[in-house]
This record gives structure tokens, C-alpha cells and sequence, in this order.
């Protein structure tokens, strides 16, 4: 898996491209929440504490294609009470957790994610590996020094030089994106509604 930094980089391309959608007042709490999202499916290596092997239960059900839409349709829902649009909210925050399953299936020397969880127990794994493995546990040095050990160090240092990129490219291509993104409504709100909506 990618570090948790760079699944948080993840997320800062997640809030940029939507940021704008709201009010400066909630854009605190939504970077959080990006942030949050494209971590979110790594909370299976809690678990694992009480197990002693934080890796016991990682890459299972979390990382599937079905957590994913569930996360969609409970962000979906969960912003109808501040009226917003439950269509768009939704697939940004599928898109955002589908994100952290796509990157930790681009990680070397890893067996991939369960990611068709409940239907299938097998691993998958995308066939071009480019991020090195972040370690959570390896039972000769210990968690602590695991994590914070020079291969860590590299991995995150690695992920930096590749995603770092991405989200300037992300941060210059959100305006053009939003734009795209309104006439897309726009045009949807037309053929539903058959009025249009400004
Ligand atoms: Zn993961």
C-alpha cells in the first residue's frame, strides 16, 4: 500500500477539485473529510492491533468495489441535510475512495486488494506496480520501527515525487474541470427537470 501520506494526496486532489462547490466556512471541514475518505479504507488495520499483526486483516472487504459504492451512497445521503446534491456527492466521494484502492493496487511486491469483496476472496492487483510498499508490522523490529523506518522513509518520499505532480496538475486543470462539470449537470438537470436550472 501507499503510505498514508500519499493517500492523503490523494485526498488534497479530491477537495481541490471540489472545493469551490462550497462555502469558504465548510471548506475546512471538507479537506478534512477528503483527507479522511481517501484513508479511510486502511481503518481494516485496526483491527489488527488486537491481533498483534496490524496486517492480519488489511486489503479485505474495506478495499473492494462494494465499500466504495457503500461509502458513495452513505455521502450521498449524509449531505441531503445540508441540501446538497446527492448525485455529485456521492460519485466524489466513490471516486475518492475508489482512489485508495486503485493506488494500493499499484504497489510492488504486494498480493493487491480483495476488491470484488464479498463475491470473490481473491486478490487482485493492477499488472504495472508503481509505488513501494508501505510496512505496517514486520515481527523482527517491531511496529514503531516498521513504520518509521528508512524503507518508510523512501516509500513516502517516492510517492511524493509521483503524486506531488498530479496534484499541480490537478490544482491548475480544477477550474476547466468545474466548468466541464457544470454543463455536464446542467445538461442533466435539463433533460430530468425539462427546465433549466440556474
Ligand atoms: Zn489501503
Amino acid at each position: 500500500m501507499p503510505s498514508p501520506v500519499g493517500h492523503a494526496i490523494a485526498g488534497l486532489c479530491g477537495y481541490t477539485l471540489v472545493a469551490r462547490d462550497v462555502a469558504p466556512r465548510y471548506r475546512k471541514a471538507l479537506l478534512l473529510a477528503s483527507v479522511a475518505i481517501a484513508n479511510l479504507p486502511d481503518i481494516d488495520i485496526l483491527p489488527g492491533i488486537f491481533a498483534g499483526d496490524l496486517g492480519r486483516f488489511h486489503r479485505q472487504g474495506t478495499h473492494s468495489l462494494v465499500a466504495s459504492l457503500a461509502i458513495g451512497l452513505f455521502v450521498g445521503l449524509w449531505v441531503k441535510r445540508w441540501k446538497w446534491s446527492s448525485l455529485p456527492w456521492g460519485v466524489w466521494a466513490f471516486t475518492l475512495y475508489l482512489s485508495h484502492i486503485l493506488l494500493d493496487m499499484l504497489v510492488e511486491s504486494s498480493r493487491g486488494v480483495q476488491f470484488f469483496w464479498p463475491f470473490s476472496d481473491d486478490y487482485f492487483i493492477l499488472p504495472i506496480t508503481i509505488f513501494r510498499s508501505f510496512k505496517y508490522s514486520a515481527s523482527a523490529i517491531g511496529t514503531i520501527q516498521t513504520i518509521f523506518s528508512f524503507n518508510n522513509t523512501l516509500t513516502v518520499l517516492w510517492e511524493m515525487v509521483l503524486l506531488l505532480p498530479i496534484f499541480l496538475l490537478v490544482q491548475n486543470f480544477a477550474g476547466r474541470f468545474r466548468q466541464f462539470r457544470q454543463s455536464v449537470q446542467f445538461k442533466l438537470a435539463y433533460l430530468f427537470n425539462g427546465k433549466q436550472r440556474r
